[in-house]
């Protein structure tokens, strides 16, 4: 190291501390990389790889980005991944002595890169902690850096059920310690989340005002999640909230898989947001209202007084159309307020975030009178917690201009008026000559010369010329001498003097005065930020309401009704995505009625009859419904539901590498053990992704067991028409069947839910739809026929304990088959079943 050059060894004593980092090294104006990092990133960024002299033996490998553009080479490596450290010259290299001192003054990781071309306003930008608590348990805290939101809370499942959250929440950056690292890392990698190690703890004191709210079992995750973004941010964190502890009774739980399985924020198909119930339910016109939405999609409540309390603020606004029409228009000019007090943290807010401030805090007292001339209570509260923060607007307002630059540095940025120092020297850069004018015009009064004159050059600067004629007038003590020429000498007065220098550096020291104004206003604004934010929290939700008043309205939706009980009554039910992708008369809308005494449905009928849509659409009713919406039927009465379980489609867990059939059985496992009375459980077609008797026993075994231990509203369907048969057993069970008719041979599909069982499977005559050849029809027609006799027959014979293991041990070889072996098959058994395993060698 010591025959490197003083900068390279710098450069490698910074280097050391960010092995896991991009290390970004200003170097006048371009950031450079060296050695592995300058290979790896000119591949990653394409740029030209060259080298460098630094002492060594050889060139030590170099590539670099201009200053200027750095952000989006930084987005790219980010958003691969990679985390980037900012090292950046904190003395001016001309009064540096020897080399300049570079400190890193940020890193920027996946999960706290908020700034860039790639952010969705509209969502949240969230880094995660996890700790193990128990086998089954982590402790779990996320913030978004941008907004200072944060929260915690307690996941089950053990790493599965993490998983699953990390991507519910979007986590690209999970903080860990190097022991939960190793235990999580392979799955991390396949899901493209970086793991990130903190060890340190926060200083108690410094952590504790930000954890006022937590329990004991969060409090540590949040301190290392601070503990990372103070060392990673290395700012002031000013705007981060204290941090909320969601406990599971208060919300409506989800579990992440359902929350996929319904396409609550994402499409089954993929990330496009088209086919998702946001997708219906966001209108909103802020990014923080969208962000809002998302995360009461994420958790619905689960408290009756607060939903109904979010319903009445809704049905209030559907009254009012124009007020919503002329609040919509407002909260138009409301920018992101949120992330704006993040920038104002952060202290990268520029003169153009902050009239996006001013902008946004002139929207609200008129807002508020809106909400108050409305006369409705509901309203009139909301008006009522919201601070108007005029004193902010008035300060922004006499602070910046109305239309700043985006660079702080180029001036135009302060009002004039602000400061009396800054007008001045504004007033002396943009008047000089006036003030030159009104000088000579004053120097020749008192002087009596006529012909006296203020001239300027480059060598001298201004002067005072005097024809030789008439220096007898002037005032020897006031006037110096300069510069003699042929017929006249020139001057300077003390005055003359000091406005030259004045004139010469006014615009200079403005835009540095403005400079210093600006950042002072910024860090004086930082304790306006737990005010701005609190507004913002309110001007989202009331953003929220206008949606779902908007959406209400648009889509015919219901106020739905609460009661303490367990029954559920839905009257002409809709699935609100499918009705909007078909043409809204096409829709068929359907009943469900599940009472205290039968609270289990058994849904049978062919495929693409709509079964799954009908589940589907009860359990989007109950979401809707508990996030304070209305909802899509004619009349709703529900229970308040403490969580839904699903099992829908085939969601195959790729990135754990199970088989459908273990995750349809862990899904299953996961909604047995963890519902309660209260929860909602949909079952679609339990048990098909094994053999027929398997899937059926099962599939009975678990119904039994929700109908005798759980008691849980639930959903069941199923193409097993024997399982009907357990309406006369279980006597909280009922069935329905989505009727389809036949008409000249084909199936025509009603969509309609219908009581009683479904008779007949119609799968044949889909494929007819689907134009499968006749021959393979006809066919299919017969064995048909066929197998609905033998299953009949074969069902008679046996008990279900026999079903179950027939299907378990059905490696040994059936006996027809063997008798069908060609002979030389039946040598080669015959020859292995010999063979003395234990002396072989492998090859043998
Ligand atoms: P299943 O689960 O019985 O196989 P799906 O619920 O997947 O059937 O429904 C199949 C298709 O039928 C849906 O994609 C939708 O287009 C249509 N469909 C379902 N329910 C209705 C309904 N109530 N009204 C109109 N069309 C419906």
């Amino acid at each position: 190291m010591t025959t490197y050059t003083p900068m390279m060894q710098q450069y490698l004593t910074i280097k050391s501390e960010y092995e896991d980092a991009f290390l970004f090294f200003r170097l006048g104006d371009f950031y450079e990389m060296f050695f592995d990092d300058a290979i790896k990133a000119s591949q990653i960024l394409e740029i030209t790889l060259t080298g460098r002299d630094a002492g060594g033996d050889e060139r030590v490998p170099m590539c670099g980005v201009p200053y200027h553009s750095a952000q989006s080479y930084i987005e790219t490596l980010v958003s691969k991944g990679y985390k980037v450290a900012i090292c950046e010259q904190v003395e001016d290299p001309r009064q540096a002595k020897g080399v300049v001192k570079r400190e890193v003054i940020q890193v920027i990781t996946p999960g706290t890169l908020v700034e860039g071309k790639t952010i969705d306003n509209k969502s949240n930008i969230f880094i995660g902690c996890a700790e193990r608590l128990t086998e089954n348990e982590f402790a779990f805290a996320y913030l978004d850096v941008s907004t200072g939101e944060g929260n915690s809370f307690i996941i089950e499942g053990g790493v599965k059920g993490l998983f699953q959250q990390l991507q519910a929440y979007n986590i690209r950056e999970l903080v860990v310690t190097e022991e939960l690292k190793l235990l999580l890392q392979e799955q991390a990698t396949n899901l493209g989340i970086v793991l990130s190690i903190e060890n340190d703890e926060m200083d108690e004191e410094k952590a504790a005002q930000y954890l006022i709210h937590l329990p004991k079992n969060c409090y540590g995750v949040a301190k290392y999640l601070l503990q990372y973004i103070e060392r990673t941010q290395m700012r002031s964190l000013s705007h981060i909230q204290p941090f909320t502890y969601t406990e599971s009774k208060q919300y409506l739980q989800i579990d992440a898989n359902s929350k996929r399985n319904l396409e609550l924020l994402q499409s089954i198909r993929g990330k496009d947001q088209k086919g998702t119930l946001l997708w219906i339910l966001d209108e909103t016109v802020t990014a923080m209202g969208g962000r809002k939405l998302k995360q009461w999609l994420h958790q619905p409540l689960a408290n009756r007084m607060q939903i109904e309390e979010r319903l009445s603020i809704v049905s209030d606004l559907i009254d009012e159309f124009f007020l919503r029409d002329e609040l919509r228009e407002l909260l138009r000019n409301v920018y992101d307020l949120e992330r704006l007090a993040g920038r104002v943290a952060f202290g990268n807010a520029g003169g153009r975030d902050l009239a996006q401030l001013r902008e946004s805090l002139r929207q609200v007292p008129e807002i508020k009178e809106k909400l108050l001339e409305s006369g409705k209570e509901t309203l009139i509260n909301l008006a009522n917690k919201m601070d108007a923060c005029c004193d902010i607007e008035e300060l922004l307002s006499k602070a910046i201009t109305d239309h700043p630059p985006v660079a702080i540095k180029e001036g135009d940025v302060i009002r004039e008026g602000y400061n009396k120092e800054l007008d001045e020297l504004r007033y002396i850069a943009r008047n000089g000559k006036d003030w030159i004018a009104q000088l000579e015009q004053k120097e020749r009064e008192r002087t009596g010369i006529k012909n006296l004159k203020i001239g300027f050059n480059r060598v001298f600067g201004y002067y005072i010329e005097v024809t030789k004629s008439n220096l007898a007038n002037i005032d020897p003590d006031r006037y110096y001498r300069k510069q003699t020429l042929a017929n006249a000498e020139r001057f300077i007065t003390e005055e003359l003097k000091e406005k030259e220098t004045q004139i010469l550096h006014a615009e200079e020291q403005s835009l540095a005065l403005e400079y210093e104004l600006f950042v002072e206003l910024r860090e004086q604004l930082k304790e306006y930020i737990p005010r701005v934010q609190q507004l913002a929290s309110l001007i989202s939700e009331l953003d929220v309401f206008l949606s779902f008043a908007a959406v209400s309205e648009k889509y015919q939706f219901t106020k739905p009704a609460f009661h303490d009980g367990k029954g559920l009554k839905i009257i002409g039910g809709r699935h609100p995505v499918v009705e909007k992708m078909l043409n809204k008369q096409a829709y068929v809308p359907n009943d469900c009625v599940l009472t205290e005494e039968k609270n289990m449905m058994l849904i049978t009928g062919p495929n693409m009859s709509g079964k799954s849509t009908y589940m589907r659409q009860v359990a989007l009713i109950v979401i809707m419904a508990q996030m304070g919406c209305y909802v899509p039927c004619d009349e709703a009465d529900l229970p308040i539901t403490d969580q839904i379980f699903t099992r829908i489609g085939a969601a195959d867990d790729l990135a754990s590498g199970q088989s459908t059939f273990m995750v349809e059985m862990l899904e299953s496992q996961n909604a047995i053990t963890n519902a309660t009375e209260k929860s909602l459980l949909l079952f679609d077609e339990i048990g098909r992704g094994t053999s027929t008797y398997d899937g059926m026993a099962l599939a009975q075994a678990m119904m039994e067991y929700i109908h005798n231990h759980i008691g849980a509203n639930t959903l069941f369907s199923t193409h097993y028409h024997e399982l009907t048969a357990l309406e006369d057993q279980l006597e909280r069970l009922q069935n329905v069947h989505v009727s389809a008719v036949e008409k000249n041979g084909n199936v025509v599909f009603l969509h309609k839910v219908k009581k009683g069982a479904a008779d007949k499977s119609y799968g044949v005559h889909v494929a007819k739809l689907a134009n499968m050849p006749q021959e393979i029809i006809d066919r299919a027609q017969t064995l048909l026929e066929q197998f609905e006799s033998q299953q009949v027959d074969h069902l008679k014979s046996q008990k279900e304990e026999e079903i179950f293991q027939l299907s378990l041990f059905e490696e040994e070889e059936p006996k027809q088959k063997k008798n069908t072996l060609k002979s030389h098959e039946q040598e080669v058994i015959q020859e292995l079943q010999k063979a003395d395993i234990v002396s072989m060698t492998p090859i043998d």
